[in-house]
């Protein structure tokens, strides 16, 4: 009897490269006894030819999506019968360089189970490695030169395999190593050392088990990572985290924290079932969590808040440190001089860290792309991102509609990201920083060019588009690259952009009410924005209400002073001598520099016309000063986070009150007024509740009074829009008919600005 043989061709896209895909496919089919090749087509697809019975393919063609490695993600499986040609065995074939279809780049996975298990066996030939990687697990991103991700176009070319690395490269029983391009061992993988301040090397043998016994006496140590150089140090000696914070000029901005596994993480923090699964994802991001009463880490550690960022080593190098040293958990935070991109080379180090560290620990595998650790948090219970970086960026976002030309966005200023978009995929960087910083705002422009190159963009051809504000240096960069390319940038205001960004990773396209809540945005009046309802769509957007326009005394003075914002906002019911008066009562007049003499000149810029704004950033600001949590902004929305941290959740008490006729207005003076009335009668912890509560309540009842018949969705972004207790104002104000939609994907903030940029079409 002969078996009927049948053939056919898979078209698999997704993340399937950089993820042991092509070994896994290999496997199947020789334990289904079928013949064929599996062969990537650029660099988001593998194609598979299978040759057998058609059972046999059937059952194979189930286990690809049952099966597949933890790291691939499958969008689709195509499958056309083909004429069989009697393939005699089954081959993984050489990528196919002639095809010009884009790559998703791979991000960087944290060290897998497996892997680490090597690491700490005595018996493995891993023991100890801590550069230790496999299929699943390990550098990607961060190690690349170039696409696709072949070893000749990472940083680990430097090291040739050795002949037992070898041997597991090319042994298709080896699930793990087999064609997996990152490996190495001891014997020919990348090594360590330790070098002083001064950059003197240390003779030691055991680089980890010395810098451990340095923390030990109380000593900061710089560690070349992954993505970066962080700065490694006690987190329980008050003294210790006191000097790291002189060193670097850091009062009171929260550090981060690893912890050497769960248990130890659930010493320092509540961890829940959900948390959990974030913390040991292979992204393995930075997750803020609530402190745990008692806990062993020293106060200075993040001031003032009630949530600290935690997360769990994602390299072995993290893991056998925390192993090694005795409290199990340390401060890693980012090495950065102030105001300046994570170093990741040595001589970044040596030149910008000495002053903060005592010792380098220091590798000789070339960091090729600076990746900052990613930042998530819970808000109202869902996960929002506050930094998309490590593990996340620069995979793509698929777009619900297919561009007619690429686009290149710079995104807006502070925590930035840009983006470039072609077909249907948008391609953010990563997190990149603060671009009012020089050194900062070169690197957006670095990694927008890796993106151009990698994905074969023709600028000339390209749409370029920036933020409304004119003086941004990304608008700047971004008007820059339109001169020399030829191309005619576009604008795109602020606050639409960031409702964009919402309805681009939701796969939106129609028309939708948006409330877009942050610090700063610049408005089509001129004004500055940041407390908005819009209706928009993809091509505009009309604004239906916003917070009150109050005054911004003395510019950006105004945000670094929270007083300077109360002042402004009472100003707006109350005369100077009663302002002074109630500064004077509450204490708050010792927190201007320059006493009574500044508030009346501030209340003078009040009543003459300074800029306005109807920020809600500024508005939290107000209510941190009004009650006593933070008089002083050291670290960009440090206010805002500091009365969020200090709310306690009750029944609300402030009544929103809107005015204004065509264009809707929460009056944010009267709102201040109720809650000076309300003052001294409940917790100031209950009341910072109630305003915020209020806040979110007012502007959804806009959005609720405007709305037209078949207005379905409620879209909200910006980076208030990660305050739990706005978000519970604005879910308990909108009404059942609305679907209320958020950003999950990449953060509601500046940092997923430019996703909204690529979706706006504001010529059409
Ligand atoms: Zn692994
Ligand atoms: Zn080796």
């Amino acid at each position: 009897m002969t078996i009927l043989t049948e053939a056919v061709r898979l078209t698999i896209a997704g993340v399937v490269q950089g993820v042991g895909f092509r070994p896994f496919i290999y496997r199947l089919a020789c334990q289904n006894g079928l013949t064929g090749y599996v062969k990537n087509i650029g660099g988001s697809a593998v194609e598979v030819v299978l040759e057998g019975s058609s059972q046999d393919i059937e059952r194979m063609v189930t286990q690809i999506s049952s099966d597949k490695p933890s790291a691939a993600v499958i969008e689709s499986i195509e499958a056309r019968p083909l004429k069989a040609v009697g393939f005699r065995e089954f081959r993984i074939v050489e990528s196919d360089t002639s095809s010009h279809a884009p790559s998703n780049i791979p991000a960087d996975m944290a060290v897998c189970d497996e892997c680490m298990s090597e690491v700490l066996n005595p018996g493995s030939r891993w023991h100890g490695y801590p550069f230790n990687s496999c299929a699943v697990c390990g550098p990607r991103f961060s190690v690349m030169f170039d696409v696709p991700y072949d070893r000749a176009n990472t940083s680990m070319r430097e090291f040739h395999l050795c002949e037992e690395c070898s041997r597991d490269y090319g042994d298709p029983g080896n699930v793990r190593r087999f064609h997996v391009q990152g490996i190495s061992c001891p014997r020919c993988g990348p090594s360590l050392w330790v070098e002083d301040a001064r950059g003197e090397p240390i003779t030691t043998s055991d680089p980890i088990s010395y810098v451990a016994s340095r923390m030990e006496d109380g000593k900061a140590i710089a560690i070349k990572g992954l993505g970066g150089f962080h700065i490694a140090c006690s987190a329980t000696d008050d003294e210790v985290v006191r000097a790291l914070r002189s060193r670097k000029r850091r009062p009171s901005k929260p550090f981060a924290v690893m912890a050497l596994d769960l248990r130890v993480a659930s010493k320092l923090v509540h961890v829940d079932l959900r948390s959990e699964k974030v913390l040991i994802s292979p992204e393995r991001p930075i997750v803020l969590l609530e402190i745990r009463k008692g806990s062993p880490l020293s106060p200075l550690v993040a001031p003032g808040l009630r949530h600290i960022g935690v997360f769990l080593p994602y390299t072995p190098l993290h893991h056998l440190l925390l192993k090694e040293y005795p409290d199990h958990f340390a401060i890693m935070t980012s090495g950065n001089p102030p105001g300046e991109p994570m170093c990741i080379d040595e001589a970044c180090a040596k030149d910008k860290l000495s002053g903060f560290v005592d010792y380098f620990l220091l590798h000789n595998r070339k960091i090729v792309n600076r990746v900052d650790d990613s930042v998530v948090r819970f808000t109202d219970g869902r996960l929002s991102f506050l930094r998309r970086g490590r593990g996340y960026a620069p995979k793509w976002v698929r777009l619900p509609v297919k561009l007619a030309s690429p686009v290149i966005c710079f995104g807006a200023m502070l925590q930035n990201a840009g983006a470039v978009a072609f077909d249907d995929k948008a391609v953010l960087t990563q997190y990149i920083g603060d671009t009012d910083e020089y050194f900062t705002s070169l690197e957006l422009e670095r990694y927008l060019e890796l993106l151009v190159r990698n994905y074969r963009i023709d600028v000339r051809m390209a749409t370029v588009k920036h933020d409304l504000h004119p003086s941004y240096p990304s608008t700047k960069m971004a008007k820059d690259w339109g001169r020399r390319h030829g191309v005619q940038p576009d604008a795109v205001q602020h606050h639409w952009a960031h409702i964009l960004s919402a309805m681009a990773e939701n796969g939106l396209t129609e028309q939708a009410i948006g409330i877009a809540i942050d610090g700063t945005g610049y408005g089509d009046d001129g004004n500055i924005w940041g407390g908005e309802v819009i209706r928009c769509d993809l091509r505009g957007y009309s604004r239906l209400g916003h917070l009150s326009y109050v005054p911004l005394p003395g510019g950006d003075l105004a945000a670094m002073y929270p007083p300077r914002m109360l002042v402004s906002l009472l100003s707006r019911t109350m005369d100077e001598s009663d302002v002074i008066r109630f500064f004077h009562r509450r204490g708050i007049i010792d927190f201007l520099p320059h006493g009574e003499d500044e508030l009346r000149v501030i209340f003078q810029q009040c009543v003459s016309g300074s800029i306005r704004t109807s920020s809600l950033g500024r508005v939290l600001d107000a209510a941190a000063s009004l009650l006593g949590f933070c008089q002083r902004r050291t670290y960009e929305g440090e206010p805002a986070i500091k009365l969020e941290a200090n709310s306690r959740e009750a029944a609300p008490l402030i009544e929103p009150i809107l005015g204004g006729s065509d264009v809707l207005v929460l009056d944010t003076s009267a709102i201040f007024q109720e809650l000076i009335q309300l003052l001294g009668r409940r917790s100031q912890g209950v009341l910072a509740f109630s305003l915020q509560y209020a806040l979110g309540r007012g502007l959804a009842e806009i959005a609720r009074a405007r709305a037209r018949r078949g207005d379905r969705l409620l879209v909200v972004s910006g980076g208030a829009s990660v305050n739990t207790y706005i978000m519970k104002g604005i879910t308990d104000g909108a009404d059942e008919r609305f679907r209320i939609v958020t950003n999950s994907l990449v953060p509601p903030g500046d940092g997923g600005i430019a996703l909204g940029q690529c979706l706006a079409d504001p010529r059409d």
